[in-house]
């Protein structure tokens, strides 16, 4: 599968940056994945400023969901200006998908009854331990820490899952995406053997007051990939700015020396 870093900046977009959101590409057949086979493209998470980087990689035609992590702003907002896209479009003609589905927590209610009520959106409502089917992909939802609802995802291309269940020892193909996540207990056993590990890094190990913080800092993410086994630790949701991303990444790799910031436009095949 290829991911396509779209927006890596939270909870707003550094000059001339955009908001988490990530495209993920797949083969819509498992096992076909030669240049003009037929994809599968799905968008998770659509912030501030994203809309228009997807629009570079991927016409909306091509879009088969969207995943939202969870309804905060920094992860949503272009949302709105897609539905205006959709609606446009649909009416001159452009055959977009309409109703596009959407999987997304329900809460907070008001955000998901906005997106809902135009009817360009077809809600689904993401629950933990929902397991998700698009072309060549599993997914497979998890609850995440953070003040609302929010859902991490473990993606994996489908000719890896068959890999596994032969006996390899873990599956190859296979993305953790933690959304928005503080540390909490279970934590590592979801993220354990992943290919890559595209984490939360909104702080610095300074700025986490509480244990219970909204985010990861970059040190314990860099920890968590290590203690997991992950084959790439990606660093998103960063605060912009320097030295601040310098910081972050330091600290990452002082747990993980192989650690990444994401890059906006990027694509990083996994297998
Ligand atoms: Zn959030």
């Amino acid at each position: 599968m290829k991911l396509t870093v779209l927006g890596r900046y939270g909870p707003f977009p550094a000059p001339g940056g955009a908001c988490s959101s990530y495209l993920v590409e797949a083969p819509a057949v498992p096992g076909k994945d030669r240049e003009h086979d037929a994809k599968v493209r799905l968008v998770f998470d659509l912030g501030a400023g994203a809309l228009s980087r997807l629009l570079m990689f991927c016409p909306l035609t091509e879009v088969d969901a969207i995943l939202l992590s969870h309804l905060h702003s920094d992860h949503i907002s272009d949302m709105f200006v897609l539905r205006y896209a959709l609606e446009q479009l649909h009416k001159r003609g452009v055959q977009v998908p309409t109703p596009l589905t959407v999987i997304a927590p329900s809460s907070p209610e008001y955000e998901f009854r906005s997106l809902a009520s135009s009817g360009t959106f077809n809600m689904v409502r993401a629950e933990d331990g929902m397991k998700l089917r698009f072309g060549a992909l599993s997914i497979t939802l998890h609850e995440m820490f953070h003040p609302v609802p929010t859902f991490g995802f473990d993606i994996l291309e489908n000719d890896a899952v068959t890999a596994y269940a032969y006996g390899e020892e873990k599956p190859k193909k296979r993305l953790f995406y933690t959304g928005d996540t503080g540390m909490f207990p279970g934590l590592y056993s979801l993220v354990k053997g992943a290919s890559v590990l595209l984490a939360d890094t909104n702080l610095l190990s300074h700025e986490k007051t509480t244990e219970f913080a909204a985010h990861l800092t970059a040190k314990e993410a860099g920890s968590l990939a290590k203690r997991a086994g992950v084959g790439r630790l990606i660093c998103t949701h960063i605060w912009g700015g320097s030295p601040v991303e310098e910081n972050l990444l330091l600290e990452a790799k002082t747990n993980f020396p192989a650690a990444m910031l994401a890059e906006e436009g990027r694509q990083y095949i996994i297998e």
